[in-house]
């Protein structure tokens, strides 16, 4: 059912079935001359039953209502071309808008999932993902790509709000908070998360993707907001409180990454994923379901780019394999 936050302010709450994620929060602003809806949920018919039903609730006027995508992967994106009318446009960055036209290739993700199979991940789990991974099945279509492209520092001023774009790559390379200044309302997208972290893997467009998240979370770290709203969960709570806790949270994993390269010198990045701990409830790597899988081999590849880049772990081929070893500096 849709929430209303403020008097210019809902919360819809789009259903996720099957994501570890439970939901996403897609919120509209309205007032003012046009509405805003920020973030939609996959193209899915679920997805797509709520959002309308949710929207109906809120009585936005469909014909004034523009769409902003925090970021490309398809639980934010996937709908947006559907539900557009009149005049209606998305907004996205201009990093994220050419992302989200590579990802519907299917040349995309052969070259992803070769670098996958390299880095040790097992064929066969490849292969079931083909036709199953949601960032692939459940993106955008019938839709020829036509956006807005924002950069940082960019205004929107939709419903009541004047919204300031704040590029924060990181989760993907083109991912965008909007704040408002005047009423200290931060929309972080999947920059910031409660109760779970956002997934940060690799990137072929962004070599040092944990660098450019942190990064980025210092770039949202002092801004005065009263009002955090995340892209998933009910929880919210203290923006500068929970960068702490990410930072951390990275720190420790680095370390831990860290410590499985020095201890068995020569595993693939899917092996060290295996030794490192996961918040899942599967009882052991082996149990987990291939899609989790997928996303702790990106994040342990994002973490082994990170110590690569600053010369605390090297790679190199063995066996038609890339495997990791540590490096002098390594400790
Ligand atoms: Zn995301």
């Amino acid at each position: 059912m849709a929430q209303r936050i403020a008097e210019d302010l809902w919360r819809l709450d789009i259903p996720l079935a099957g994501s570890p994620l439970k939901n996403l929060n897609s919120y509209l602003l309205t007032g003012g001359t046009r509405s805003l809806l920020i973030d939609t949920g996959f193209r899915l018919p679920e997805c797509l039953a709520a959002m309308e039903r949710e929207l109906a609730e809120t009585g936005v006027c469909r014909e004034r209502m523009d769409v902003f995508l925090t970021h490309l992967h398809s639980d934010h994106a996937g709908l947006a071309p559907q539900l557009l009318r009149g005049d209606g446009q998305i907004y996205i960055s201009g990093r994220d808008a050419e992302g989200l036209a590579a990802c519907q290739t299917d040349a995309y993700w052969r070259r992803m999932y070769a670098s996958y199979a390299e880095n040790g991940f097992p064929e066969e789990e490849l292969a079931e993902l083909w036709d199953t991974n949601s960032a692939k099945t459940a993106g955008p279509s019938d839709w020829d790509g036509a956006c807005v492209r924002l950069a940082d520092g960019d205004v929107l001023r939709r419903g009541g709000s004047e919204l300031r774009c704040v590029l924060t790559p990181g989760h993907t390379p083109g991912h965008m908070c909007l704040y408002d200044a005047a009423r200290r309302r931060l929309f972080s997208g999947d920059h910031i998360l409660f109760h779970i972290t956002p997934n940060i893997c690799r990137w072929t467009t962004m070599p040092d993707a944990l660098g450019s998240y942190l990064e980025s979370l210092d770039r949202v770290r002092e801004l005065p907001v009263e009002l955090l709203l995340p892209a998933h969960r009910s929880e919210t709570g203290v923006l500068r409180e929970r960068v702490d806790e990410l930072k951390a949270h990275h720190a420790r994993r680095l370390d831990a990454t860290l410590r499985a390269v020095t201890e068995h010198p020569g595993l693939t990045a899917c092996a060290v994923a295996g030794l490192t701990p996961w918040r899942i409830r599967s009882r052991s790597w082996a149990e987990f379901p291939p899609m989790q899988r997928f996303f702790a081999v990106g994040e342990t590849l994002a973490h082994l780019d990170y110590l690569a880049l600053r010369g605390r772990v090297r790679s190199e081929r063995a066996g038609g394999k890339i495997v990791y070893l540590p490096t002098e500096n390594g400790n």
